[in-house]
């Protein structure tokens, strides 16, 4: 069997977390199946790098950063190839160039296009453990990429589906996936299987736990996934197509942090405003979310839209940037917001979700800033203080725990 083990920061956090991790994969080792690693950056290294180079420059070359990120999966993956050698198992530790990884251009959020399997095979073959940097890629420049915050699950995913690996194992500091998050929600349930599909809501709506895109790519290849503890044996959770268990009204419950509210207000109430507002944007490459238009009043009205909290200062300034084409009175930007979704395809066929939702952020004083839906998910945006609440109460609302 081939197995693609990955685990993410906390797990590799320290020299003994290393050890234990590379006790497990000796053990797999020892019991005749190739395995390849993958490996995120130790604990809170990749947010040291960040905070270094705001130190020198608060607004650093994308370029750069990748060039800065890349050292810290490089790191681990050396050092748990010391680890293993140390305990005589024979190991490898190979960066993005050696695969190699190839990605899109663009810096800080490349996507894999191709991923060479010669190198890998060829070290398996000679009974190595290979040790991969997770999250990093290299572009048509020769340039170093990476694929995002979170970006080393879909490192492991695109691994497995390129290797054709009979399993791809997701080891990290929670148990598996929760009904929400279960450090902000005490009595979050572990599930012991969730659909892609649901599983790529929560990813996308904010529920750290699986980078979206190694969700999107696991249900393209059919990669079997399984997320679990790096800390204990427990099962974890299991994704698939089709899950056994009944479908819940509600899978889960996501918070998402990197919000930004941002109002544009006194703009000419005529067609071809939005357009104008959010072509702007859109050329600028910043992803808008949930969107409020306020009805015109004495010729006038404004419009409300969230990004991603990284992003707000630059849209304020496209959006300055571009003010002879769109006329507006004031601008104001706040970055205390956060998002809390409901997901569940069950909604679709029960009217009373959205109204269950807002009843139970009603009955704990929690003011909703704007709403959004489709049909398999509600969203809120509310104050950052607020979300906490909220997200305890909109989860025992609808009985997850239970
Ligand atoms: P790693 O470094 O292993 O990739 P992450 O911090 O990226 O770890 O992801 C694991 C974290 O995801 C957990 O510690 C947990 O706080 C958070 N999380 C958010 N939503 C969920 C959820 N629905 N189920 C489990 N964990 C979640
Ligand atoms: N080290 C990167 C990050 O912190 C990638 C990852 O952990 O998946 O975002
Ligand atoms: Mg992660």
């Amino acid at each position: 069997m081939l197995i693609v083990k990955k685990f993410g920061g906390t797990s590799v956090g320290n020299s003994e977390r290393i050890q234990n991790v590379a006790k497990r994969i000796a053990a797999e080792y020892k019991k005749g199946n190739d395995v390849v690693v993958v490996l995120s950056a130790m604990g809170k290294m990749t947010d040291v790098l960040i905070d270094q180079a705001k130190e020198l420059n608060p607004n650093p070359p994308k370029r750069e950063m990748d060039m800065l990120f890349t050292i810290g999966e490089q790191q681990s993956v050396a050092l748990m190839a010391m680890a293993l050698d140390a305990i005589g198992i024979p190991a490898i530790s190979l960066n993005a160039f050696q695969v190699p990884m190839e990605t899109t251009k663009v810096y800080g959020n490349a996507r894999l296009k191709k991923i060479g399997t010669e190198r890998i095979r060829h070290e398996l073959e000679s009974k190595k453990v290979v040790i991969v940097t997770g999250f990093q890629g290299v572009n048509k420049y020769e340039d170093y990429t990476t694929l995002g915050r979170g970006g080393s699950d879909t490192t492991a995913v695109a691994l497995a589906a390129a290797l054709h690996a009979d399993a791809c194992e997701i080891y990290t500091d929670v148990d598996g996936v929760y009904t929400a998050d279960p450090r902000i929600v005490k009595n979050a349930r572990k599930l012991e299987e969730i659909t892609y599909d649901e599983m790529l809501d929560l990813a996308t709506l904010g529920a750290g736990v699986l980078h979206n895109r190694s969700v999107e790519m696991a249900k393209k290849y059919g990669v079997p996934l399984v997320v679990r503890s790096s800390l204990n044996e427990s099962e974890g959770t299991v994704l698939k197509e089709e899950t056994t268990v009944e479908r819940m009204l509600i899978s889960g419950v996501a918070l998402d942090k990197n919000v930004a509210r941002i109002s544009v207000m006194g703009l000419k109430d005529e067609p071809g405003i939005a357009f104008k507002l959010f072509d702007c944007l859109a050329k600028a490459n910043i992803n808008v979310d949930v969107i409020l238009q306020s009805i015109g009043r004495d010729g006038t009205k404004d419009i409300t839209f969230t990004v991603a909290k990284d992003e707000a200062d630059n849209a304020v300034k496209t959006i300055h940037a571009n003010k002879a084409r769109i006329t507006l009175q004031d601008i104001t930007v706040n970055k205390h917001v956060n998002k809390i979704s409901i997901v569940g395809a069950g909604m679709m066929s029960n009217p009373g979700v959205a109204a269950k939702m807002f009843e139970a952020l009603y009955n704990v004083g929690v003011n909703i800033n704007m709403i959004s839906t489709s049909e398999i998910r509600v969203t809120v945006i509310v104050d950052e203080g607020k979300a906490e609440k909220a997200m305890n109460a909109v989860h025992d609302a609808f009985a997850l725990g239970e």
